[in-house]
């Protein structure tokens, strides 16, 4: 992979899905409470090193804008699908700025079940081998092969020998992907059929045996048993915390900082009256620091100390607003969005309950949830130790983090 490389996710959600049997094309039926829409688009926003996510649908779908609110920024719905998917994936790619270092890794709407680190395999295994024009996920098959004449009766015993099931994502340079579908589409059912038209050479990345296509009624149970389940017996990648936990991960934070005179008291990023202020290179704002480090916590990326170093001058006299809006900016990133937030700010003295509603509203306004979603409470330490002697406040808070 050059350092240039661009990938772009492009799932390809303009399909009916006539065989399940839902009034609603299948990528909107809901499992665990989710659109199956929804939880492919989570999967593919849950691989880092994908730029983008493109989700292409049909012209007037009248169901994609209330899914798609919830989505980040991240994610571009094009509704340019077409009759068939090789259409639909062709009218995607003619709609993205692609230059020649961009990759695009075609995927299933209705494959929800596909884990961020089997598509990271994928990228590795492609993007580290010159060799290769592009490569899928497949699965060796296991099963003899039969191939059956018209009554339904065997012919033959095909050679499973070297047979594979392609899957989705299916990973090439954008470029040659749109000329390889600019021919006949006929007979055309995968990317990869496309690109071998043209004599690409394209690598079989082994995928999981979970990452099933919701297509005949059943599967969707299935899919749900996939998407809650704990990592299975055939997972040949380790699994991380990103692709065995349900969608919420939760974080804790603490912070303390000593009160000085002649510094302005800011807790929760509101300034209140009082005749000393908390120390420190930034406005030490205590609050927003616990609440920081909850959040970088709950991501497991490290503390406000690493992304924002005291030893940086840029970062002198920060506003602590800011340095909690740009970690929003790493939640939203990852795919996540926050839940709810409970929060301790432990001082003697002022009495916080005056400024308890202004400060709910702003950190919930930094935290972009309504203010039911956020908590404050307010303690003293009961005149014990140095917090009790009014040298200092501390702060803790716990957030949780829901899959966006
Ligand atoms: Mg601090």
């Amino acid at each position: 992979m050059t350092p240039s490389s661009r990938i772009v996710a492009l799932i390809c959600a303009a399909g009916v899905g006539a065989r399940m049997g839902y009034p609603y094309p299948k990528q909107y039926h809901r499992l665990l409470n989710e659109p199956i829409l929804t939880h492919t688009v989570n999967a593919l926003l849950g691989v880092e090193r994908i730029e983008e996510v493109v989700v292409v649908v049909q012209p007037n779908d009248p169901w994609i804008e209330e899914v798609a609110a919830r989505w980040p920024q991240r994610v571009t719905v094009l509704p340019v699908g077409g009759p068939t998917r090789a259409e639909s994936v062709r009218a995607g790619l003619m709609s993205l700025v692609a230059d020649e270092n961009t990759w695009v890794l075609v995927h299933d709407a209705a494959r929800p079940c596909v884990k961020p680190a089997e598509v990271a395999h994928l990228l590795d295994a492609v993007l580290t081998d010159a060799q290769v024009d592009g490569g899928i996920l497949a699965i060796e098959v296991a099963d003899t092969l039969k191939r059956a004449n018209d009554q339904g009766y065997i012919e033959a015993t095909v050679s499973r020998e070297r047979m594979w099931r392609a899957l989705t994502p299916q990973l090439f340079k954008a470029q040659a992907l749109y000329k390889a579908l600019s021919g006949d589409l006929n007979h055309i059912t995968d990317e990869a059929s496309a690109m071998e038209r043209i004599g690409a050479r394209i690598k079989l990345v082994k995928g999981r045996a979970t990452n099933i296509k919701v297509t005949t009624p059943g599967d969707d149970e299935m899919a749900e048993r996939f998407l809650s389940a704990l990592p299975t017996s055939s997972s040949m990648i380790i699994p991380s915390c990103e692709n065995t936990m349900p969608a919420l991960r939760i974080g804790q934070g603490y912070d303390s900082h000593r009160l000085v005179e002649g510094r302005p008291l800011i807790i929760g990023g509101v300034e209140i009256p009082f005749e000393k202020g908390l120390d420190g290179h930034s406005d030490a704002d205590v609050l927003l620091h616990a609440i920081t480090d909850a959040i970088l916590g709950a991501l497991s990326l490290g503390d406000i100390g690493t992304h924002f170093p005291p030893s940086d001058e840029k970062w002198k006299g920060a506003d602590s607003a800011q340095l909690l809006s740009a970690v929003m900016q790493l939640v939203h990133q990852k795919g996540w969005r926050v839940g709810n937030l409970d929060a301790t700010v432990v001082a003697e003295r002022p009495k916080f309950g005056p400024y308890k509603a202004t400060i709910q509203a702003r950190v919930a306004q930094l935290l972009e949830v309504e203010p039911d979603c956020v908590s404050i409470k307010a303690k003293t330490n009961e005149k014990m130790d140095a917090v009790g002697r009014q040298e200092g406040m501390v702060a803790y808070a716990s957030v949780l983090l829901m899959k966006a």
